[in-house]
This record gives structure tokens, sequence and C-alpha cells, in this order.
């Protein structure tokens, strides 16, 4: 019953945008939306949406609190609250907690003789403060902020902002409906742009269906969702045979998959990738050999990048080698029991990991101190972060280990040194193991081969798609991150593969792209993180291709790349990129919008308005 289908997010810009256009000329760089049950915040840079959140599932410091307050307090929201509110000389400070528990402080302070108006006042600067605190959560904030939504017709929360701000807060003409504003435009310029059927613009007739709302025979009905412990109580909205549901935690299980007209162009690198990396340990026919000791590998961390080195050198030198299973609900859990400090999610599903293979029945875990990693530049270090070096370390002490600490085989290895230095540690670690030197050397060079053999056919790949969306000028993501949080799609919701699925995006991982020989020092002129440089050298790509943007995907906690990040627009020659934060939890849907909003301003979505563009250049 729509004719375009659109997030809420780029609703909300669209609208702003164009209010903006007609008012001032001076478009949001910043919106602050809070409405009557939830509250948003979008970060806009040259048009594009670059950061985007929504408050946590309760409605406490939203429009529909202020309103019961209101009531309590026997004042009307409209006009008098504010006015109340504005004159208030002494507001009173009722913290940033819940707000649900504020609620709670206000008839003490009534009975203490607190004034009406400094008790508003005090509300009004409480949903400003739980708003910046809760929700902008140290995100930028810009210099042309809209506030919108329902709650911004209410001057004293506009006010509050723009003192606590120190900056001038603009609640625009119609601000309660701009979403709705924004939409009906994105519909128009669908409309006018010819899609959606074939008659000429005035002979299409919209699909529409809200015109008529009180005529269109729906039935709703409401469920628990039995899909997992999340429990979700859903609403089903039916008319005729079609059905509509809300309330999903997860996009996986009733919501349809965006609308897109595209098909991606390229082939799907990330199963390319996965294939060559596990296609020969999940083979269903493989089978191991009974005589020879079994080695497990974590399926996490640095094996996304180097199982080819270290699954040809430990077969070479004898052992059946194993993986821990994909990652998967049960995996994370272990990972979360068996930590035993608050690393960042991959350490911990490293963790889940090792337990998976002890649970196999593995004869030792082979988890290396890797310190850190070839490159060209040997001028700038090449570090691996602490948590991934001492990974091997902490596992050790973890209780799941206690007793067969003995399993865990853990050389110590400097890949920046080369071969000679990386043969020489490897010998040494081969010696507990009673191997040969000359057997391990061997093993070494062969596991070498293998990985730049891997690593070529990756390139290669790239390569190629670079050229097809050079040649069909097509636009493409490159996803920057580091391997364990852009392949183990346990960590990313599988985002990288729903970009493709559910919007035809043609997806380039970062390992996919001749980043050989890139220099990076006039971004960062001490880039000691390995990954930090090879993430900034793929910028530089991505900087010279302008139908190239990046995703960056990364987690809460991640130290070295919330340092990383700061460099990256520099990099790309300016181009604003998506970043999006894991931290184990399992719904997809705020990143899907985010993704969304990000995709249409860059135009994959609304890919007939960048035709319309070439087309008048
Ligand atoms: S998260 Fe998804 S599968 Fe789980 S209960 Fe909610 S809707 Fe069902
Ligand atoms: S680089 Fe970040 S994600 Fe990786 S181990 Fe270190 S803190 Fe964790």
């Amino acid at each position: 019953g729509a004719d375009t289908i659109n997030d809420e997010i780029t609703a909300h810009k669209t609208g702003a945008t164009h209010v903006a256009d007609k008012l001032t000329g001076n478009r949001p760089d910043t919106i602050f939306e809070i409405g009557g049950q939830d509250s948003k915040f979008i970060s806009i840079k040259d048009d594009i949406v670059v950061d985007f959140t929504m408050n946590e599932a309760c409605a406490a410091g939203t429009g529909s609190f202020l309103e019961e307050q209101a009531e309590k307090l026997g004042i009307q929201i409209k006009g008098e609250f504010a006015q109340l509110a504005l004159s208030s000389k002494n507001p009173i400070r009722l913290g940033e907690r819940c707000t649900v528990f504020m609620e709670k402080d206000l008839n003490p302070y009534l009975q203490r003789g607190a004034k009406v108006e400094d008790l508003v006042a005090g509300l009004a600067y409480s949903i400003a403060t739980n708003y910046l605190n809760r929700v902008v959560r140290g995100r930028y904030i810009g210099n042309c902020i809209f506030f919108q939504g329902g709650t911004a017709y209410n001057d004293s929360v506009a006010a509050a902002f723009a003192t606590i701000l120190d900056k001038e807060i603009i609640v625009p003409p119609h601000n309660g409906v701009i979403g709705a504003i924004g939409a009906a435009l994105l519909a128009k310029e669908k409309m006018e742009a010819g899609l959606g059927n074939e008659q000429s613009y005035e002979e299409r007739i919209s699909t529409f269906r809200g015109y008529d709302l009180e005529k269109v025979d729906y039935r709703i009905r409401s469920f628990v969702c039995p899909g997992c412990s999340n429990h979700c109580d859903i609403q089903e909205v039916r008319i005729g045979d079609e059905r509509t549901y809300w309330g999903d935690k997860c996009s996986e299980r009733y919501r349809k998959q965006a609308k897109t007209d595209k098909k991606p162009i390229i082939p799907d690198l990330f199963a390319f990738r996965e294939e060559l990396l596990f296609g020969k340990y999940d083979a269903k026919d493989r089978k191991l050999d009974p005589n020879k000791k079994t080695i497990g590998i974590p399926r996490a961390m640095y094996t996304y990048d180097r199982l080819p080195f270290w699954g040809t050198f430990l077969s070479e030198l004898g052992f059946n080698v194993v993986l821990s299973e994909p990652t998967n609900k049960k995996i994370t859990n272990y990972g979360i029991d068996s930590v035993v400090a608050e690393p960042c999610f991959p350490i911990k599903l490293a963790h889940g990991h090792v337990r998976d293979l002890l649970e196999k029945g593995v004869d030792y875990i082979f988890v290396p101190n890797v310190i850190n990693a070839e490159t060209e530049f040997m001028n700038v270090n090449s570090h691996l972060c602490p948590w991934g070096q001492t990974l091997t370390f902490v596992v050790k002490h973890s209780p799941m280990m206690e007793g067969i600490e003995h399993k865990l085989l853990q050389p110590t290895i400097h890949f920046r040194d080369g071969r000679d230095t990386v043969v020489k540690e490897l010998q040494d670690f081969g010696k507990t193991l009673g191997l040969d030197r000359s057997k391990v050397e061997k093993a070494v060079d062969l596991a070498y081969k293998a990985q730049s053999k891997f690593q070529k056919a990756l390139l290669e790949e790239g390569q190629k798609a670079l050229k097809i969306l050079s040649d069909e000028d097509e636009l493409g993501i490159v996803i920057v991150g580091r391997a364990y949080n852009i392949y183990d799609m346990g960590v990313n919701l599988a985002i990288p593969r729903k970009l493709r699925d559910y919007y035809g995006v043609n997806v380039i991982p970062m390992d996919f792209l001749p980043i050989e020989g890139i220099e990076i020092v006039d971004v960062n002129s001490n880039m000691y993180w390995n990954y930090g440089r090879k993430i900034l050298q793929s910028s530089k790509i991505v900087g010279k291709y302008p139908n190239l943007h990046i995703i960056y995907i990364t987690n809460f906690k991640c130290g070295p790349d919330s340092y990383i990040k700061q460099f990256v627009t520099k990099a790309s020659n300016g181009k604003p990129f998506l970043s999006l934060q894991f931290d184990g939890h399992s719904n997809d849907a705020g990143f899907l919008t985010r993704c969304e909003a990000y995709l249409d301003s860059k135009g994959f979505l609304r890919w007939w308005k960048r035709q319309q563009q070439q087309i008048a250049v």
C-alpha cells in the first residue's frame, strides 16, 4: 500500500532538507528528533547521513513522559508548560537519571515548597540532558541543528538544548510531521522518475492506501514470537492476503527484505573468500587420519587472515588440522562465560571457539602469540593489538583450561622480521613437540607459499570487481575493518551479506584491494597498527574511485579502531563513511536502518536519481 519504501531516517533527513531549502537555504548537519514514544539522532555530512542512533526500547525521556508529568502537575502541556518553564529563574536540577525514577522525585519537591515553574523547567532540562547522554552519547553535534518531532513544540525543551550546548537550535515549521513530509517527497520523486508502472506521469496511479483508510478492511492480531528467547510481542496487520508485522527485534523472521530494483553486478566476494579459506576444512566428506594427532585452530581472530599459513604449516608437520564451528549462539555464550576479564567481543568469542575445540576432543589447540605483521614500510611499526597478542596467555588462565594447559600450543612469532626469524621461532616451537628442524623449515616455506597464493587469488578477484564497477559506472561499498570483524558473520550479524542480498549492493572487502605500495604518511606518519595501515591504504583507494564508498565494521571497546577511524575520511579524500559497531547483541534492525540511510544518501537505493543526475550532466 505504498508508492515507495524508505527508512525513517532518510524520510526525516529529506523532510528537514526540504524545509531548510524553503526556509533559510542552510541545510541541517544535525537532527534531534524526539517524538511521543521514541527519539533519534541523525548526523549529516555533505548531504549524507553519516551517523544515526535512537533511544533504547523505553519511552522515558520522550514526549509522552512530559505529557504525563504535566497532567500530574495539573498544567497544560500545550503552551502552559513551556510558558511556565521559560519564566523560571531557578530550574530545579532533577539530574539525568532515567526519567522514570525522576518522576518519583516531583512530589517531595512540591511538598518542600518548590515552585511549579522551577520544576517544569527542571523537567525540560532533564529531557534534554537525558537525550544528550543516553541517545547522542558523545557523537559529534554540528552547528546547524534541527529539533523536530512532537516534543519540539515545547519551546522550553528547545531552550534547554540551546543553553546546555550553547548553540542555536532551529525548530522548523511542521516539526511534528517532518518525517511524513520527507516520505511524501520521496514517493513523489519516485513517481516522477517513472518507476513502478508504465504510464505517463499524469496517468500514474498512486498505490497509497492511506487516503481512504476508513474504507480499508484490515484485521489486527497480536502474538508472542516463539522464535528465540527474546519472545517478542508481534502485531500482525492483515489486509486481504497481505500481512505486515511489527514488534520484531530481529529482521530475519517477519520482515520482508528491503525492496531493491538492483542486483549486484560483481560476484559474491565473501562467498568466494569463505570457500577459499575454509572450504577444505568444512568439506562434508573430509576424513581425518586416525594415526595422526589432531590440532584445533579456533575459527576466530587472526585465523580469518592467516589460516592458509597455519593450516599448511601444521598439516605439513604431520597433524590433522580441524577448526572450531562457525560462530553460533553456543560459542558466543561459551565465550562470555569463559573470559576472566572484560575484553572486546572478538576476544570473548575466541574463548568460546577454544572451548568448542576442547569439546571436539582435539589433542592440542593452536593459539600463537603473534606480535606483528609483514610490512613494506619498515620505518613504521606494524603491531597487532595487545589483546590479540596476549590472547593465548589469557585463554591459558581461564577456568576451562585448568589442568589441561599443556594442550595449548603458543609459539611467539614476529612476521615483520621476515622468513628467517619466523623459521627460527617455529623451529624452537617445533622442538617442544620433538620435530626435526629441517622439517619445520620446509613446512614454513610451504606455509608462506599457501598464504601468498590465497592473497593473490583475492587480489585477482578484487581487480576484476573494480574493473566491472568502473566499466559499468556502478556504485560499490568497500568494507573496511579487521578480518575477524568483517568475515565472522556471527560478529557482524551477516550485515555484509545482507547489504548484497537485501539491497543489491556491490560489496568489496578491503583485502581484495591492491594496497601494495600505497603510502599513508600524508594521513598519519606513524600508523604503527598493522590493520590501521591497511585500513587507511584501502581508504585511499576508495578516495581515488568516485563510485566507491566505505562501511567500517568495528566493535565497542576497540581502542585501536577508535583511533584509526579518525583518519579514514582524510585518507578517502573527504568521503564520509558509515561506522557500524558490533557488541554481540543479536538485533540487526538498527544496523540495517543505518545502512539503508547511508546507502540512500550515497545513491544506492534511489539509483534512478543518480541516473537522472548523470543524464543532466
Ligand atoms: S528476535 Fe526474532 S526470532 Fe527472536 S522472538 Fe523476536 S522476532 Fe522471534
Ligand atoms: S584490535 Fe580491537 S577488536 Fe581487535 S583485539 Fe584489539 S581491541 Fe579487540
